[in-house]
């Protein structure tokens, strides 16, 4: 019935799909299993995409040629650039969606990608022999077999919801848990671990008073993810709302503490400290009166909305009357009970820097089954284990990305390296080389690996020389292009903080703070026609790079200066065990982590400087 596979990917979640569609796109032939083929792509929380550091990994997906960027364009209600007021590396593009918009522009997008088959059904068993993955077993008692195995199960496996003081199995509400996988890795001999995450409830919009609550438009010019020509920017947007707690709401919600799993201690894996659920923003921050609610629409043709900041497992008759004391949800009528999740997750130090576990050859795992939470994370993850299982299966080069050119490589680096003991999201703080991995490039920095991949099209990849070409061109000219002092001084009035007393060129006009290239273009017709050919996404580009240039410098020789050191690879063979000058703690995580570059060893937690020096002397340097 079914052929042998190169790659099976289990679980069509974030993960899951980009994986799917990676390695099939690159040639490979793949099987996606999924319990139910209805709820591919589906948002378990919140509708949205991208924000604060996630979305340059959206942008990154897209500049590799995954489908993330694509599908939350094609599925955006609203769009906006947070962080603009900021520098450049904290500008984070973010996206609310149509949660079944979403789900179904993946499962278009799976269905016309060749080499990609479905099965739905739970996969219960792990086909290993003599340390290898050679298939998977599903619930009806069939063997498939494939040369790869990815494994995005998510949330599901051995999954727990509890609402207040009930608790029953399942992987998301009213789908069952995953069973069986779990138990063959242990058996195996991996390390298993149990987390914990939570989602609000759901009301019905028709039932709240939006004019007691602050509105939040989308921006006045709306951008997208994607960088090719399949996506336009949103025209229309749906509004959202802001409103918050108050002391009542608070009364009510502590009337629940004793029926709470998470305060009674029936909830036992670690939960997100940075996304915490109402109960827990009461009980840590006791002295705050209120806390943010946002109010958003589920999509453009529903009237559910998601209450986001109201994460909470209480009873439901509990979250019930509390989030009636919400300003503007006095007569509010709830379609579904928050809940909080427990799952299995296997710490992300069992794996190589392709994902590949270090126990069993070929097997994969992306998402939260390494530890980490967001659909952004999971997507990053499932796109870079389909393309290295498809290119491992293909006898081709492992495809690692450095932490100096991408978000995706900081998250992978972190996670095999120093593992993670409660949910891993991330941030702009984890990233080293910030104002190098900005949103606005990503396409400079990772297009052309993905052309060469065979991920992004031929297309994509002359669109990405031509923005490098194009912003060099500009820079040039304007560090040619001369303003009188004059044309500056009255032109800029208001913005412009020093007089210019002689000619000035744009580069130089560039590096004051306040004045962007459009103010600029805005005093002079001759530099507006100099200027008109270019695009924004060039304009945008040239400007930050002049106006950051000495820090964007500094990145850059920072990054050389490692990595002359970073790309030393240590033999496999090494025998941390007779290198008795190393620390007992660095001794121990080295030969657990058995890193593969002196690079990757540095950033071991526990691997001191003087551990690594002596490592580097071992190594002859
Ligand atoms: P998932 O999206 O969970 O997809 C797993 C897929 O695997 C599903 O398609 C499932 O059907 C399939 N599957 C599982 N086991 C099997 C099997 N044995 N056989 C076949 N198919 C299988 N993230 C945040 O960033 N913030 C939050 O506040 C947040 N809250 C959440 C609250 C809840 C209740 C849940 C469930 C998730 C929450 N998340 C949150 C996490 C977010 O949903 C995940 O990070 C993201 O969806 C993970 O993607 P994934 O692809 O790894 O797994």
């Amino acid at each position: 019935m079914f052929p042998i596979y190169d790659v099976i990917v289990v679980g069509a979640g974030h993960a899951g799909c980009e994986a799917a569609q990676a390695a099939a796109k690159m040639g490979s032939s793949v099987l996606l299993c999924t319990m139910n083929m209805n709820t591919i792509a589906q948002m378990s929380c919140n509708p949205a995409m991208g924000g604060v550091a996630k979305g340059q990994i959206v942008r990154e997906i897209d500049a590799l040629g995954g489908k993330s960027g694509i599908i939350s364009d094609k599925s955006t209600i609203q769009f906006r650039m947070l962080n603009r007021s900021k520098g450049p590396a904290m500008w984070s593009p973010r996206s609310q969606n149509d949660r079944m918009r979403f789900a179904e522009e993946w499962r278009l997008a799976l269905e016309a990608t060749p080499n990609l088959d479905f099965w739905q059904e739970m996969i219960t068993g792990l086909i290993v022999k003599d340390g290898r993955i050679k298939g998977v077993k599903t619930g009806l008692g069939i063997e498939i077999r494939s040369k790869s195995v990815v494994l995005t199960n998510g949330t599901f496996l051995n999954g727990i919801i509890h609402i207040g003081e009930k608790k029953m199995g399942g992987g998301r509400t009213g789908e069952s848990a995953s069973k069986g996988i779990t138990e063959d890795l242990i058996e195996i001999g991996f390390e298993s671990g149990r987390m914990k995450t939570g989602t609000p409830p759901r009301v019905d919009g028709r039932s709240l008073n939006y004019s007691l609550m602050e509105v939040q438009e989308g921006d006045e010019n709306p951008e997208k993810f994607s960088y090719s020509d399949e996506t336009t920017p949103i025209k229309n947007q749906r509004n959202c709302w802001i409103t918050y707690t108050n002391k009542e709401v608070h009364e009510t919600l502590e009337t629940g503490f004793d029926r709470s799993p998470m305060f009674n201690g029936r909830i036992q894996g670690l939960g997100p400290r940075y996304c915490p659920s109402i109960e827990d923003k009461i009980n840590r921050f006791a002295e705050r009166e209120r806390h943010q609610i946002f109010v958003e629409p589920e999509g453009w043709n529903t009237v559910e909305i998601y209450v986001n900041g109201f994460s909470t497992s209480l009873p439901e008759d509990v979250q019930y009357k509390a989030i009636r004391k919400i300003q503007g949800f006095e007569n509010a009528k709830m379609f579904r009970p928050g809940y909080a999740i427990e799952y299995d997750f296997f710490p992300p130090t069992q794996l190589k820097l392709t994902l590949e576990t270090k126990l069993v050859e070929n097997l994969y795992f992306a998402g939260q089954i390494n530890g980490t939470t967001g659909y952004e994370e999971a997507a990053a993850q499932g796109l870079m284990a389909g393309i290295n299982a498809h290119n491992k299966v293909k006898e081709k080069e492992p495809f690692i990305l450095k932490r100096s050119e991408a978000y995706i490589a900081v998250l992978i680096d972190d996670l095999i390296n120093k593992g993670t003991e409660e949910p891993y999201r991330m941030f702009t703080s984890r990233a080293e080389f910030r104002l190098l991995l900005r949103q606005d490039n990503a396409d400079l920095r990772l297009t052309p690996y993905g052309y060469k991949l065979g991920l992004a099209n031929e297309k994509e990849y002359l669109q990405t020389l031509a923005k490098a070409e194009k912003t060099e061109e500009l820079t040039k000219k304007l560090e040619k292009f001369r303003l009188s002092p004059d044309e500056a001084n009255i032109g800029l009035e208001g913005l412009n903080t020093a007089l210019i007393k002689e000619k000035i060129t744009v580069e130089k006009l560039l590096k004051r703070p306040n004045i962007g290239l459009q103010d600029i273009i805005n005093i002079s017709d001759l530099l507006k026609e100099e200027t008109i050919e270019y695009s924004n996404a060039v304009k945008e580009q040239t400007e930050i790079l002049i106006k950051y240039k000495s820090y964007i410098d500094k990145e850059r020789q920072m990054v050389e200066k490692i990595s002359s050191m970073e790309d030393l690879q240590i033999p496999a063979t090494i025998e941390y065990a007779n290198m008795k000058a190393l620390s007992a703690e660095g001794r121990q995580k080295l030969a657990k982590i058995q890193p593969q570059t002196v690079g990757q060893a540095s950033r071991i937690s526990g691997v001191s400087p003087a551990d690594m020096s002596i490592l580097t002397i071992y190594l002859g340097r």
